[in-house]
């Protein structure tokens, strides 16, 4: 399986980084796509990669990074930074523009920014045919209407999906894959996507931690009655918890485990291109 949305230079992984990463491959996650909010956090995302040399070390996953610009950092984008992002996209690594989109529910950056940043973005991942990794909330569809104004999108994810209905089937009808988190674990605010999640193609669906964010919540699994691991928190997530995730959302869709994870992870490999993967 892979994990498509995993903030690891968060400082809450300062301390542990590699054994969260070891402990992610002995659970079963054999890729992860790390994501970047600026691109100071993608360069840091390619060091460790080439650091590391997961692609050659059998006890880490393989990991791929995104390089952009989070609505939240919005009010930093720069002109010449449209340069230095298609730099960036020459590195093999590097296998999405993002995370890029719209965020009104916090406005930590001012809207009008957070548009143009997002604009200018998808712009460059259409010329440069490199997908997009999208974060959209409470965008009230202006994220479908600047996709839609394209001519043609490069392969695109909405990623971490808490829509409604009508938009999930915006998304939908331009195309775009839906990265699933641990939110459908939440009792309250995971009612709609439970509601709606079944009208998501399987050919279409891709999953994530979100980790550190978006732990899955420990009473929707007990539940369920799925073995927790030891080292599962409430309070951080992690990508070894993404079985935890699959598990749950396949009971959902009255899935077999193994069938989600066998489709999800080709969703994955064809979209980000990792390649050390057989999809199992
Ligand atoms: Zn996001």
């Amino acid at each position: 399986m892979i994990d498509i949305c995993v903030n690891l230079m968060h400082q809450q992984f300062d301390k542990d980084r590699l054994e969260v990463l070891v402990r992610a491959k002995s659970s079963g996650v054999q890729g992860i796509l790390l994501c970047a909010d600026t691109l100071d956090t993608a360069e840091e995302n390619l060091k460790f990669i080439n650091e590391t040399n997961t692609r050659e070390n059998p006890s880490l996953p393989e990991l791929l990074t995104t390089a952009g610009t989070h609505p939240h950092e919005a009010s930093q984008w720069r002109n010449d930074d449209k340069d230095r992002l298609r730099c960036l996209l020459k590195e093999t690594s590097i296998s999405a523009i993002g995370e890029c989109g719209l965020d009104f529910y916090r406005d930590i950056s001012p809207s009008e920014k957070q548009i143009v940043c997002f604009q200018e973005q998808v712009e460059i991942a259409c010329k440069e045919r490199i997908p997009l990794f999208v974060h959209d909330r409470d965008s009230e569809s202006l994220t479908n209407q600047i996709l839609k104004s394209q001519k043609a999108l490069p392969p695109t994810v909405i990623h971490c999906f808490t829509g409604t209905e009508k938009e999930l089937h915006e998304h939908l009808d331009l195309g775009c894959y839906i990265g699933i988190t641990g939110w459908i674990t939440d009792p309250t605010r995971g009612q709609t996507l439970r509601k709606v999640v079944s009208d998501i193609p399987l050919n279409k669906m891709l999953i994530e931690t979100d980790a550190p964010f978006l732990a899955p919540k420990r009473s929707a699994l007990e539940e369920k009655h799925f073995a927790l691991p030891v080292s599962f928190r409430s309070s951080r997530n992690e990508p070894s918890f993404l079985p935890l995730i699959s598990s749950f959302l396949a009971n959902e869709l009255q899935l077999e485990t193994t069938e989600l994870l066998e489709q999800t992870t080709q969703n994955a490999i064809d979209f980000f291109g990792f390649t050390k993967i057989g999809a199992n």
